[in-house]
């Protein structure tokens, strides 16, 4: 167990919910949180696959909802009907900006798309949750655009 810390987390939330504690899970925990970037369950079963690790599909997928569950990963939609995974773990919260030819996908973080969420929610009687919000855009650098070099 690489990360004692999110170890523990995942270990209380697994006993607190009565769900079963294995050593798969906690694998599979490492995995995700080892992840540069933003990856789909598959993505995350095949790696761990070519790593010679022996958990199932099934687990992994059931292991990637329970960690989303708890807060240590992100759930995203990036528009594409995929869900995608990222580390929510000493992470800071962000957004995204998806290239539509490439998909490449850019973070960034702007003040004033955090206080819009709370701003709204407030004038229209609720407390903000969560929010999600993608920006869907081109690469102007064609010459950076993998859809484009790929053409070629
Ligand atoms: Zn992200
Ligand atoms: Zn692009």
């Amino acid at each position: 167990m690489k990360n004692k810390q999110a170890t523990e987390i995942f270990r209380k939330y697994l006993k607190d919910g009565m769900n079963r504690i294995t050593p798969e899970r906690f694998e599979v925990l490492d995995a995700a949180l080892e992840y540069n970037g933003h990856f789909g369950a598959d993505d995350l079963f095949i790696l761990m696959k070519n790593q010679k690790s022996r958990v199932s599909r099934a687990t992994v997928y059931k292991t990637l909802e329970l960690l989303a569950q708890c807060e240590l990963l992100l759930k995203r939609n990036f528009g594409d009907n995929m869900t995608r995974y990222e580390s929510n773990f000493k992470k800071q919260s962000h957004d995204h900006l998806i290239c539509m030819d490439c998909g490449r996908i850019v973070e960034f973080t702007n003040p004033k798309v955090k206080e819009l969420p709370e701003e709204i929610s407030k004038e229209l009687g609720f407390d903000v949750e969560s929010y999600s919000f993608n920006i869907f855009a081109r690469c102007q650098n064609t010459k950076k655009c993998k859809y484009f070099k790929e053409k070629k």
